[in-house]
């Protein structure tokens, strides 16, 4: 299978790195700009089909990538990236500088979750990226790319503390990573992602409502995809956010493997009295981690 590439206007390209070997489920971006840059870089297992990608549009050398957080299906195929190309800076949360040069707490914390069977065969073994290659972002800084075009990055915790969004003020265009949730293409509604230790509802609220005040002409987000009608999907996802919540607190007393069943069959019979069709609805519930979302919320409410 051949990574698919998808031009915008202002030279932005949306680069589907096939996660888990299927199309739809993991977007890096590259603004092709004077001095370019790539947004995301996907899981170690992906590295082949960025490049490729990559390659595909006469790339041969990437000078900087900006990560939004430490997740590894975001930032899992750093080491690998910054081996490729020489003086690759990667621009990522100051925890980056912690743990991308010794990612066992990374991929410690994900394989609790996940299992490190499953990690290793669906995201890929991940590499250590040398300190001297990781720049720490901060709020608001400024990458300048050229022709008085600029991408901004802002602190934007909830989903993760260690979370950055990306602001890029040609296209308008804000780079989510997870900070909306989850939209399969195409799905023109939000699917929340609230995962534990950090998802933060008051953190995450004041985070979208940053983002609401921006001038914004689309939402660009990892999981998947460039979407029209920024202002309206944040309202969906501040909505559907505060659903889940509800439900989860109604079912206190269960599981989470449980609640976990419960939160699906709600969640599905939601789409279905939407009249989402169905290969839609699957595409959401064959990749979603619903005990994963409770325990985010359950965490939260402790
Ligand atoms: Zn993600």
């Amino acid at each position: 299978m051949e990574p698919s590439v998808i031009k915008f206007d202002n030279n932005l390209y949306q680069i589907d790195v096939l996660m888990e070997g299927k199309p739809g489920r993991m977007s890096c971006y590259y603004i092709d700009s004077v001095n370019p840059i790539l947004i995301e870089v996907g899981p170690s297992n992906s590295f082949p089909y960025l490049i490729s990608a990559l390659e595909s549009l006469g790339i041969q050398n990437v000078k900087r990538s900006a990560i939004t957080h430490l997740h590894l299906d975001h930032v899992g195929g750093i080491g690998h990236v910054v081996e490729k190309y020489r003086d690759h800076f990667v621009y990522v949360h100051e925890l980056g500088l912690k743990h991308l040069p010794n990612p066992e707490k990374l991929w410690n914390a994900v394989a609790s979750i996940y299992t490190e069977d499953w990690l290793k065969e669906n995201w890929g073994k991940i590499k250590a990226t040398p300190i001297q290659n990781i720049k720490s972002l901060s709020d608001g800084h400024s990458f300048d790319l050229g022709d008085k075009r600029n991408l901004i990055s802002l602190y934007s915790p909830g989903h993760a503390k260690h979370h950055y969004t990306f602001y890029d003020t040609s296209s308008k265009t804000i780079f989510m990573g997870d900070t909306l949730g989850l939209i399969y293409p195409h799905g023109d509604f939000v699917q929340p992602n609230l995962p534990p230790p950090d998802f933060n509802k008051d953190q995450l609220f004041k985070s979208l409502e940053d983002i609401s005040k921006l001038e914004l002409n689309a939402v660009a987000i990892a999981h998947f995809g460039i979407h029209e009608k920024p202002y309206e999907l944040i309202e969906n996802s501040i909505k559907n956010i505060e659903m889940w919540i509800d439900f989860t607190k109604e079912i206190n007393d269960l599981s989470n493997q449980e609640a976990a069943t419960k939160l699906s069959v709600w969640v599905k019979n939601n789409y279905m009295s939407l009249n989402i069709d169905t290969e839609t609805i699957d595409n959401y519930m064959k990749n979603s981690n619903f005990e994963m979302q409770i325990v985010g919320i359950r965490n939260s409410l402790n």
